[in-house]
């Protein structure tokens, strides 16, 4: 059974819908040695999360934005006919467009990292070296296993090293981040990352708490539920500190 990236031709559309519904895939144990082989049904709901970094191909921005929404628009298209929609009907003739345009140029526009943030930093003219909490940042993102939203809210803080990001910049790398198809544990650590590259200090915190319309919507349908997840480093590796962020979230 071919992996996806060995198969030749790059937009072939069956052969990946017949590799999604028979192939295996293999999933290294934690110690490293033993291959466990799982088929894709198995996993099942289990979000699995393998990688911190977003798995992309290597020829990832070899097409172009435009190039990619025709493809998408065309393939969209397929399965709504697949499925028995009539797109001569009004309502329905431009959703293959629509939903190309929103993949591209909206909520998976993350995964280009010419869609990055530019973060710029100012000296800490205050000297305030005590914890600076953002709470409260709203984010949708796409749980990447079933394709429908994540909505939830993160918690940043951040201890300075004497530079200092504008607010709202925090917002614009939650948001990056989420705009990609996303396992919440990779959200959180990769926001945790870029934080401390951009604000050259390890003392960060993220905090994540959402619900994913896969929970609550289809499967169990549980609609009360939210996972939390949280990456602690540097100096919040301290209980102390981490207590203090979580008053401050609760206040
Ligand atoms: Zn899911």
């Amino acid at each position: 059974m071919l992996l996806p990236e060995q198969i030749p031709q790059r937009f072939v559309f069956i052969p990946q819908i017949d590799f999604m519904l028979n192939g295996t895939i293999t999933i290294e144990n934690l110690n490293g040695k033993e291959l466990i082989k799982t088929k894709f049904d198995d996993m099942g709901d289990e979000h699995v999360l393998t990688s911190i970094n977003t798995p992309l191909r290597e020829d990832a921005f070899e097409l172009d934005d435009e190039t990619k929404m025709e493809l998408i628009e065309e393939h969209f298209r397929e399965i709504m006919l697949i499925l028995g929609l009539d797109l001569s009907d009004d309502s329905l003739q431009g959703t293959p467009h629509r939903v190309a345009k929103m993949y591209v140029k909206e909520i998976f526009s993350g995964l280009n990292p010419a869609n990055k943030p530019k973060v710029s930093l100012f000296e800490n003219k205050y000297q305030y070296n005590q914890m600076l909490v953002e709470k409260n940042i709203s984010f949708h993102s796409n749980c990447e296993h079933h394709f429908v939203p994540i909505m939830g809210k993160a918690h940043i803080a951040y201890i300075s090293n004497g530079n200092v990001i504008g607010l709202s910049k925090l917002n614009r790398i939650v948001q990056y981040y989420a705009a990609r198809p996303q396992v919440q544990e990779r959200l959180t650590i990769q926001i945790a990352n870029e934080l401390k590259k951009v604000l050259q200090t390890e003392d960060v915190a993220v905090v994540i708490d959402a619900v994913h319309l896969c929970v609550t919507s289809r499967g169990v349908k549980d609609a009360t539920s939210s996972t939390v997840t949280a990456e602690y480093c540097g100096k919040f590796l301290d209980a102390i500190k981490r207590e203090e962020f979580h008053r401050m979230i609760a206040m």
